[in-house]
């Protein structure tokens, strides 16, 4: 007998997952060709089967066993009858026993079922053969009851094993003999009864046929429809799965990443990250605009011109706002995306606020003059150069006065070197505290200094100088060698025309200051060609 696999897992091999339905082959008897296959069709359709099977064999054996009624009436308590209820109480076990098979939990004896049901109709056959053998009598009688069984046999049968459908026409000949030998028959009615037996067993055989045909076809549809909602449901499973994954990905990004609609710049989607640099603490809704967030709009325009013109910007530096906090520098890389049928952009940031701070002080550093604390040379460079960009066209170039102490290589050494810097800064914060908020002192070297004085005429600018130095000459400069006397010659140049280039203002403001040394110090001279 064959062992078949528990039931769960045949159901976990799909038998379905890599053949075709063209390989599930039904033969002319309507049966799977396939003994395996066919297995698998009775396992799966057994809720429907098993119970089919049971009422065969419960009903067919109780209206067999009632004939006996009929055998005591025809033959009397004889010893024939006695044998004759035997066989149909055996026939009722039998019908028992496969009741008990048809039960849902038979399956697994698919094949003894099959073979059971088919003795259980091969027996009452050969079983009726020899009632009516024992009955004798007239064919007319018997007749009926055989097109019944044959009827009975075709239709009412699972066809679970394809002998079953030879069992009818065998019937048909060994009744056939059955009359032709013992019984009393009226040759009128011979024609018509084999015109009867004929028909019913070619329709009997055609609708056992179709029966067992439609049935399979039946299960095969099913199984693909469940198999097509299972390929979809996966399919659905996946995509939403997929998107999930994606989510939480782009909220786990450790960079900030925003997504938004190129239309009105509406945020569609940020990351956990995006909302700490910029939201930190959660006071924004959900509806934004990306708009309100350029500390400086000039940035996004352009930002947004790049990303027309090259469809994605790398790295560009942009300044913005924050809700309640400080304006962060970032590094913003943006490119364009369809997201659910719009135009988006999608923008990676890199925030830069401690590196753009250190260069911010580093930058100060390199234009500062450490002991003074006033711009050096490259700083009062670069104050020039925008003094030159920033003045109006035609306009009177900005002053230049070059400070130079008189003697002061004496101050070191009547009093040392660090006397002498205690000089050069408390210098530093008198010469300060004349001039006004726009102008720029430096210190150019050593105890060389500069003042670019803005929108100044000549005039003026020979006043501020005079100012400067005889304040300068009035000073007491209090050193820890006690008070130190000081004077200065100033040279001016650049003012009333404009200026052409840095290093040429300060060579004529070199040579207006060595004409004041040489007009013996403590004097302010204007440059003249
Ligand atoms: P003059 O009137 O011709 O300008 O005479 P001077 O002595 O000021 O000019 P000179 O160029 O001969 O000397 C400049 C001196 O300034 C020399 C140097 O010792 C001093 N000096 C330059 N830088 C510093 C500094 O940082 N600290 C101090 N204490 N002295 C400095
Ligand atoms: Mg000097
Ligand atoms: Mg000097």
């Amino acid at each position: 007998m064959l062992t078949a696999p528990p039931l769960t897992d045949f159901m976990a091999t799909d038998p379905f997952s890599a053949d075709s339905d063209a390989q599930w082959r039904i033969g002319a008897d309507g049966l799977f060709v396939d003994a395996a296959q066919e297995e698998a069709f009775v396992r799966a359709e057994w809720p429907s089967l098993g119970p089919r099977v049971r009422q065969i064999g419960l009903y067919g054996s109780l209206a067999f066993l009632f004939a006996t009624f009929t055998d005591l009436a025809v033959l009397g308590a004889t010893w024939v009858y006695w044998s004759l209820l035997t066989a149909r109480f055996a026939i009722l076990a039998w019908g028992i026993g496969l009741a008990r098979l048809g039960k849902a939990g038979h399956v697994e004896h698919v094949r003894r079922v099959a073979t059971l049901l088919f003795g259980f109709e091969l027996s009452i056959m050969v079983l009726f053969l020899l009632v009516v053998l024992a009955y004798g009598g007239s064919a007319d009688y018997h007749s009926i009851t055989a097109l019944a069984l044959i009827f009975a046999g075709y239709a009412y049968v699972p066809i679970l094993r394809r002998e079953a459908l030879w069992v009818g026409g065998v019937f048909t000949t060994l009744f056939a003999v059955v009359v032709w030998t013992s019984l009393h028959f009226d040759a009128k009615f011979v024609s018509i009864a084999a015109v009867l037996f004929g028909f019913a067993n070619l329709a009997g055989w055609q609708i056992a046929v179709s029966l067992s045909r439609s049935m399979r076809l039946a299960w095969l549809d099913r199984q693909r429809l469940q198999r097509e909602a299972r390929a979809a449901e996966e399919a659905r499973r996946h995509a939403e799965q997929s998107e999930e994954n994606l989510e939480r990905l782009f909220d786990a990004t450790p960079m900030p990443l925003v997504l938004a609609r190129l239309s009105d710049s509406r945020v569609l989607r940020y990351n956990a990250a995006a909302k700490t640099l910029i939201d930190p603490a959660n006071r924004l809704s959900d509806d934004i605009v990306t708009t309100n967030f350029y500390a400086d709009p000039a940035q996004r325009a352009q930002l947004l011109a790049r990303l027309q013109l090259e469809g994605a910007v790398r790295q560009m530096e942009v300044r913005l706002k924050t809700v309640e906090g400080p304006p962060v520098d970032v590094l913003v890389s943006t490119r364009r995306v369809r997201f659910a049928g719009e135009d988006c952009v999608v923008t990676g940031m890199v925030e830069i606020s401690a590196q753009k701070n250190l260069e911010h002080q580093l930058r100060a550093l390199a234009y500062t003059d450490p002991l003074t604390g006033l711009q050096n040379r490259r700083g009062f460079f670069a104050a020039v150069e925008r003094a030159i960009q920033d003045a109006p066209a035609g306009s009177q170039g900005p002053c230049v006065l070059l400070l130079d102490l008189d003697h002061f290589k004496q101050i070191n050494d009547r009093h040392g070197h660090p006397v002498g810097d205690e000089v050069l800064v408390e210098f530093a914060q008198v010469v300060l505290s004349l001039l006004r908020d726009g102008d720029v002192f430096a210190r150019m070297g050593g105890e060389e200094f500069c003042i670019l004085l803005s929108h100044t005429r000549a005039a003026q600018a020979l006043e501020i100088a005079e100012r400067v130095r005889e304040f300068v000459a009035a000073h007491p400069f209090h050193t820890s060698a006690g008070v130190v006397r000081l004077s200065l010659s100033l040279g001016i140049a650049g003012c009333d025309a404009p200026i052409q280039s840095i290093d040429s203002v300060l060579s004529m403001a070199d040579q207006a200051m060595y004409r004041a040394k040489q007009g013996g110090r403590n004097r302010s001279e204007m440059y003249c060609a």
